[in-house]
């Protein structure tokens, strides 16, 4: 049988400082804090997780906010945009409250749909585009509106450093469909309702450099653990080199780079952001896995408190 992912699992990037990182996501993106937890290969940082109420998979974005970190720089061999979807006939919302807010923010048009370009407060590329497909939310929050709120990811635009390569992995190994191409970008999609359409220009770009303002990996859907240890063989097979599976708590991880320079995560969707603790405290606590728990005390101390908004459900 041969697997194809359904979509992006999560996007993880960097950022610089924890407070002004969570206010963004949450208070002017109006995502949820569903997870307050450690880089677990480096626990004097913190790893913030950002979506729809409950984590789904499809609307994730994740965070290394470090002030020690260096500022990075977006190009080849990174996620160049991210994009994000809301509801159909919601983007003069979003516009308005972009410019209430100081956000600066401009209009582009790809394969036929207009995207509204911003960056977050370090520099990272974001963009709403509408689209009816994937879950209207149901929660109010950050005073947006639920029939207005971000569903969760509408995709992600990849620089790569040989795209040929990094369009072959998408189609031969990750299993999208190519659908077109406009304007210097060929896009491809994937089945699930969300992170389902990625778009690759058409041109080799120069490196970028990791850091602060840049994405770190994308991650890819694997629905199980069985899937999961099938995808790590589908990948080496293909001629990349697949690191072990590592349990991330939330999901089991396998991590590649492909030939286009893009750091690749598969992940399961479970089991998910509710593994440790309750549906409506997700985030409020500084979860840790079990085996830092016993340095509790001294990670705690290194790590800048956070206070975001209470969701109101
Ligand atoms: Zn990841």
């Amino acid at each position: 049988m041969s697997d194809r992912t359904t979509g992006i699992h999560h996007i993880t990037a960097f950022a610089r400082d924890p407070q002004e990182n969570a206010s963004f996501y949450t208070g002017i993106l109006g995502l949820h804090l569903v997870k307050k937890t450690v880089n677990f290969d480096a626990p004097d940082t913190y790893h913030l997780y950002f979506g729809d109420a409950s984590g789904s998979p499809g609307t994730v974005i994740t965070f290394f906010p470090s002030s020690k970190a260096r500022k990075g720089r977006i190009g080849g061999g990174q996620v160049g945009v991210t994009t994000f979807v809301v509801p159909v006939g919601t983007i003069a919302y979003w516009e308005q409250r972009f410019t209430e807010l100081g956000i600066a923010f401009r209009h582009e048009t790809r394969f036929s749909e207009s995207y509204l370009q911003f960056t977050d407060p370090d520099g990272l590329r974001l963009e709403l585009t509408e689209r009816s497909e994937g879950p209207v939310r149901t929660d109010t929050y950050a005073g947006i509106p639920a029939d207005k709120a971000i569903k969760g990811f509408g995709g992600a635009v990849l620089f790569s450093r040989d795209y040929l390569q990094t369009m072959d992995v998408l189609e031969r190994v990750l299993g999208l469909a190519k659908v077109g191409e406009e304007d210097g970008f060929a896009r491809f999609q994937s089945s699930a309702e969300l992170g389902n359409r990625i778009d690759v220009p058409l041109s080799n770009m120069e490196w970028g450099s990791g850091g602060v303002g840049t994405v770190h990996h994308i991650a890819w859907r694997a629905k199980d653990n069985e899937e999961h240890a099938r995808w790590r063989e589908i990948v080496a097979a293909s001629g990349y080199k697949p690191t072990e599976i590592k349990d991330r708590q939330y999901f089991k991880a396998v991590y590649f780079r492909e030939h286009g320079g893009i750091l690749f995560e598969i992940a399961t969707d479970a089991p998910g952001f509710a593994r440790d603790e309750r549906q409506n405290e997700l985030g409020r606590k500084l979860m840790l896995p079990e085996w830092f728990e016993p340095r509790r005390a001294e990670i705690e101390a290194v790590l800048q408190p956070i206070t975001i908004e209470e969701p109101s459900n």
